[in-house]
């Protein structure tokens, strides 16, 4: 499958530009391409002990220099071509992406891309917060239209504990508020939750955001990457924290809104708003994965927990026209068969062990 050639003058200021359809794709299991996710960079500020331990990401670890980062104008030129193939949504994350220099610039770039029918995309982000005080308004500025906002706990020492460089808590609140301020919205906020380490805060992180503007999402704890310990004991059962919050506050389902939502949804049922809850280990959604993960450097993985990317920036600087990214893609996504979380009740913990994973702040969450 190829596209026209795609006008894609980078250096120029950003404009509304209207992709050919090269019409959309469906892998093995015909699953849809629909969400491309970013990784702009695999440094980060934090050092959470769930992803970057201090013990791996030390001060020797070996961080990709600027030359085999993607570009803006590869990322642009990448993103105008997985639009062609169906992609609506595009989410920077990282390491963390704010720490990328001009990240507003590219935000502008992305969000002046139209599909073929002439549609904005949706753009999003997924931050620490460390940055967003200062960074809110000229993100919106940019055309950020959603923010996913990462805070673990609201006890600042143990906030600053899971962090692991004495980040308070209240400087990522306020961090929310300017978000929310500066109008960027939905903002959701991400509760990694790990037993025995902040699973203590599942009620008041619950009751904290209950009636605010935001959405409060808790994550299964998972075994990406291979350096983070991961153990099958560590998790809280999705089902277990949707029954924690509903004995204090009650809940009802949210039936889903859009094919592929990784986040199941309950409402209060006193009206106080919603919370998700991504169970992507006891509970997996892979039926309906449409989302791709573009790394750092410029490899394409088709899962969050593939062995292996498919380096698209060999083609990019090999000089690949956009007609054979294009098939490049199309082919890379048509033999994708990936379904890891539905797999893993199946391994043993010895193979889960041997097998490479690619860490969550290089490939991106
Ligand atoms: N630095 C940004 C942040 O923390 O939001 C973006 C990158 S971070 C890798 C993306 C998301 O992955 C965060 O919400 C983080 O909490 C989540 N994450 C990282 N390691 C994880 C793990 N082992 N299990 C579940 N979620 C994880
Ligand atoms: Fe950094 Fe985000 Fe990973 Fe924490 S979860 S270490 S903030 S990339
Ligand atoms: Fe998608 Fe892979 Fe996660 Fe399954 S394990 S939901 S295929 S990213």
């Amino acid at each position: 499958m190829a596209t026209a050639p795609i006008d894609s003058d980078a250096h120029r200021a950003p404009r509304a530009v209207r992709l050919p359809s090269t019409g959309a794709l469906a892998d093995r299991f015909d699953r849809p391409l629909r969400d491309l996710r970013i990784s702009i960079t695999d440094r980060c500020n934090f050092r959470c002990v769930y992803c970057m331990p201090r013990a791996v990401f030390g001060p020797d670890y070996a961080f990709l220099d600027r030359e085999q980062l993607l570009t803006f104008d590869e990322i642009e030129r990448i993103a105008r071509i997985a639009v062609g193939h169906g992609v609506r949504k595009l989410r920077l994350t990282g390491g963390e992406p704010l720490l990328r220099r001009g990240v507003e610039d590219l935000v502008a770039r992305l969000a002046a891309i139209r599909t073929p029918d002439g549609t904005r995309l949706e753009i999003a982000m997924t931050t620490n917060g460390s940055a967003l005080a200062v960074k809110a308004q000229a993100l919106k500025d940019a055309g950020l239209d959603r923010l996913t906002v990462s805070i673990d706990s609201l006890d600042d020492e143990l906030f600053q504990r899971m962090n692991d460089v004495r980040f308070p808590v209240a400087r990522v609140l306020d961090g929310i508020d300017a978000a929310h301020a500066a109008g960027i919205g939905p903002i959701k906020l991400n509760m990694v939750v790990k037993r025995g380490l902040n699973d203590g805060e599942i009620e008041r992180m619950a009751e904290r955001f209950r009636g605010t503007p935001f959405t409060l999402r808790f994550i299964e704890y998972m075994d990406v990457g291979t350096s983070n310990g991961w153990a099958l004991d560590d998790v809280v059962p999705a089902a277990e924290i949707v029954e924690r919050i509903g004995a204090r506050f009650p809940l009802d389902p949210i039936p889903a809104a859009v094919p592929g939502e990784t986040a199941r949804r309950w409402r209060y049922r006193d009206g106080g708003g919603q919370i998700g809850v991504i169970s992507s280990v006891t509970d997996t959604f892979c039926g309906t994965c449409n989302r791709a993960r573009i790394s750092t450097e410029g490899k394409l993985f088709t899962c969050l927990f593939a062995t292996e990317g498919h380096d698209l920036r060999a083609l990019l600087r090999g000089g690949a026209s956009d007609p054979e990214l294009a098939a490049a893609m199309a082919s890379i996504w048509g033999a994708r068969d990936d379904r890891y979380s539905e797999e893993r009740a199946s391994l043993t913990p010895e193979l889960r062990a041997t097998r490479q994973r690619i860490e969550m702040s290089y490939i991106g969450g």
